[in-house]
C-alpha cells in the first residue's frame, strides 16, 4: 500500500473527505518533493500536488503518484478551489494566517476540521527503505566517531572537532550532518544543548559528543562521552551510571513496552543512584526525515513502542559547573527487539 492509500484510512477513521497537507517535510514523505514551496491534497479519489513555476521541473522528476498542479506562489489559494466537504488540515503547522485565507478563498460549505499529526503517525512506522537509508546514516556517524578517537582530543577545540566531524560525514557520502553537533568538554558538557567553543579541550576531563548524519533525508543521532585521560572517580561513577541506564532502557525498548515505562526503567535507575534530579530531559524521541519527530520516550508519553518506530535511547546525569554524561543510541524497533543502528562502543573511551 502506498503512503498516501494509508494515509485513506487514517482519513475514513475521521470522517474527512481531503486532507491538506502544508508542512514540507510531509509533503515529502507522501510525494518525493524536496523544493521548498508545495502542499499536496489528499482524499479516497484523488491525490493533488501543487507547486510554482520555480519547481515545476523538479517536481516532474520527483512528484510520481500525484497530480502535478502548476500554480502561483501562493500555492493556498490554488488549492483552496479544490476544497470540497469536510477538510482537515494540520493545525500544528498552518499559521492562522493562511487558515483565515484558506476559509476566505474556499467554495461555501467547505468544513475545516482541524487534523494535525495524521502523516506524523505514518512516519513513526519505518519502511525497510527508510531503515535502509537510517543504518547507512548511523554508519557514516560511526566511522566519524572513529575518527575522533583516532585523532584525539585534547589541545584541540571544540569548534574544530565540530568541523572536522561534519566535514567526515560528507567526504563518507552524507548529506551533511542531521544537525550541528555537539562537542562539549567539562562543565561545557553539563548542558545538554551546549554549542561547541573555540575553548581548547583540556586533558583529564569528560567530553560530551552528539552527531549524526542525513542520507538520502534521513537522520541518525549518536552520543558518546569521552574521556581526555585520567577521571577522579566521581566522574567515573557517573559514567558507569548513565550506561547503565542505557543498556537497561535499551534492553526494555521492544514492541508493545509502554513509553513513559521504558523512560522509567532509566529514571529509576538514576533516581537509586541520587541523581534523579540531574537527569533533566526525556528518555528518547523518534528519528527520521526530522531528528526529533514521534514517537517520543518521556515520563509522560501515552501509548506503546510498535514495530517500525526508530527512535533514541538517550539517558544523561548533568553536574552543573562540573561535567556531564549522556550515551544515546538509535535503535529499530523489531519483532525480534531492538535494532541498534549506532555500533560505536559505550565502554568509556578515553582519547588523549
Ligand atoms: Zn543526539
Ligand atoms: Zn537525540
Amino acid at each position: 500500500m502506498s503512503r498516501a492509500d494509508r494515509l485513506v484510512a487514517l482519513l475514513e477513521d475521521r470522517s474527512l473527505d481531503w486532507l491538506l497537507v502544508t508542512n514540507l517535510v510531509n509533503v515529502r514523505y507522501l510525494t518525493g518533493f524536496t523544493g521548498t514551496n508545495g502542499a499536496c491534497l489528499v482524499s479516497p479519489d484523488e491525490r493533488l500536488f501543487f507547486t510554482d513555476f520555480r519547481y515545476v521541473e523538479r517536481a516532474r522528476a520527483e512528484v510520481r503518484k500525484f497530480e502535478r498542479v502548476e500554480g502561483g506562489r501562493d500555492v493556498l489559494g490554488d488549492l483552496a478551489a479544490r476544497l470540497r466537504g469536510r477538510c482537515g488540515f494540520d493545525d500544528a503547522h498552518l499559521s492562522v494566517r493562511a487558515h483565515k485565507r484558506l476559509a476566505e478563498k474556499a467554495a461555501e460549505g467547505v468544513e475545516l476540521v482541524p487534523a494535525g499529526g495524521l502523516v506524523e503517525r505514518l512516519r513513526s512506522q519505518k519502511e525497510e527503505a527508510e531503515l535502509r537509508a537510517m543504518r547507512a546514516a548511523a554508519q557514516i556517524a560511526d566511522a566519524v566517531y572513529e575518527e575522533v578517537r583516532d585523532q584525539g582530543l585534547t589541545g584541540r577545540t571544540e569548534r574544530e572537532v565540530a568541523r572536522s566531524m561534519v566535514r567526515r560525514m560528507e567526504d563518507l557520502g552524507a548529506e551533511g550532518p542531521s544537525f550541528p553537533p555537539i562537542v562539549a568538554a567539562g562543565a561545557q558538557g553539563a548542558l545538554p544543548h551546549a554549542e561547541p567553543r573555540d575553548a581548547e579541550i583540556p586533558a583529564g576531563t569528560l567530553v560530551v559528543i552528539d552527531a549524526g548524519a542525513r542520507v538520502d533525508g534521513y537522520c541518525s543521532d549518536c552520543t558518546r562521552t569521552f574521556a581526555t585521560g585520567p577521571l577522579d572517580d566521581g566522574a567515573v561513577e557517573v559514567y558507569d551510571l548513565v550506561l547503565r541506564a542505557q543498556q537497561e532502557a535499551l534492553a526494555a525498548a521492544r514492541a508493545g513496552a509502554e513509553r513513559r515505562e521504558v523512560d522509567g526503567v532509566a529514571r529509576r535507575i538514576i533516581d537509586a543512584a541520587g541523581h534523579g534530579e540531574r537527569f533533566g530531559h526525556g528518555l528518547g524521541h523518534g528519528v527520521g526525515l526530522e531528528i526529533h519527530e514521534d514517537p517520543r520516550l518521556t515520563r509522560v508519553a501515552e501509548g506503546d513502542l510498535s514495530e517500525g518506530n526508530t527512535v533514541t535511547i538517550e539517558p544523561g546525569v548533568y553536574l552543573p559547573g562540573s561535567f556531564g554524561v549522556r550515551i544515546e543510541d538509535l535503535v529499530a524497533i523489531t519483532a525480534d527487539g531492538p535494532e541498534v543502528l549506532t555500533a560505536f562502543p559505550k565502554e568509556l573511551v578515553t582519547v588523549e
